[in-house]
């Protein structure tokens, strides 16, 4: 059983953009409006298509342990223009069931297959920010987020692309206990899928060799920043609170040896 995740935001907000990272055999993408990608990498793995059927062959097929479907809602809602002179609920419960039986395909991949949802938002009835569907009528038929464990969004905070791990009340965001330790991450896509996998036991995550602790990413740092960074710095993989710890460590030595020297430099005057 393969693991889906929803990546939801607004236009524009870092979605497509957080998977930079990603060499170009690395996942495979599902382009569902053929939308050029906001940097220089082609993913070798692409399909261009809203078709259902065509993506359940393409995802399938695939030997890539990572799918995105870039942008999901898009699925609905060309769907429903294509359908848009159709009187009657019909359709509804066709999209509906169309959108739910691509999410159920997650469970008949193989066990380590994480596919990413991107999906859009809108404002729901409670007030939430949700992922956005083709309205009301569908709305009755499935509930988007309810299929999912994993449910991140965009965020841009000073001008920071992030991703949001938790609700803040306002949304519909969640992610399991323990699997991130920081409310806002980079928006990494790549990161994520690190913890992800390491989460759930898939892979080997990134250990800190301080405190053996995995290494998670911060609100400012992915886990490869810190990585790079700490094995910079002081010579070894370490998590974050570990680097924090070290840095003071060394600050007040140096402190100390400061103030050692001033120290004798007065005695030696007196
Ligand atoms: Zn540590």
């Amino acid at each position: 059983m393969g693991i889906p995740v929803l990546i939801m935001g607004f236009s524009g907000s870092g979605k497509s953009t957080s998977m930079r990272n990603f060499g170009k055999n690395e996942i495979a993408l599902v382009n569902v409006n053929s939308k050029p990608l906001p940097f220089r990498t082609h993913f070798t793995n692409t399909i261009n298509s809203d078709n259902y059927a065509d993506i359940t062959a393409f995802i399938k097929r695939q030997t890539t342990k990572i799918i995105v479907i870039d942008d999901s809602q898009y699925l609905m809602l060309n769907e429903f223009m294509r359908r848009s002179q159709e009187k009657g609920y019909q359709k509804y419960t066709d999209i509906g069931k169309n959108f739910w039986e691509l999410i159920r395909l997650t469970e008949h991949l193989p066990p380590d297959v994480v596919v990413y949802f991107f999906q859009h938002v809108e404002t729901g009835e409670d007030g939430r920010l949700k992922a956005k569907t083709v309205g009301k009528l569908l709305d009755n038929q499935i509930n988007v987020e309810g299929m999912f464990t994993i449910v991140l969004k965009t965020l841009v905070v000073d001008g920071k692309y992030l991703f949001a791990t938790q609700t803040d009340g306002t949304d519909t965001c969640k992610s399991p206990y323990g699997m991130f330790d920081s409310m806002q991450i980079p928006n990494d896509l790549k990161s994520v899928d690190n913890v992800i996998r390491s989460y759930y036991g898939f892979t080997e995550g990134e250990k800190c060799t301080q405190c053996g602790n995995e290494i998670l990413p911060t609100k400012q740092k992915t886990i490869q920043e810190i990585v790079d960074g700490s094995t910079k710095t002081y010579g070894k993989k370490m998590c974050w609170a570990c680097v924090m710890q070290e840095f003071k460590r060394r600050k007040e030595a140096e402190n100390s040896a400061v103030e050692g020297v001033s120290g004798s430099t007065c005695q030696e005057s007196t």
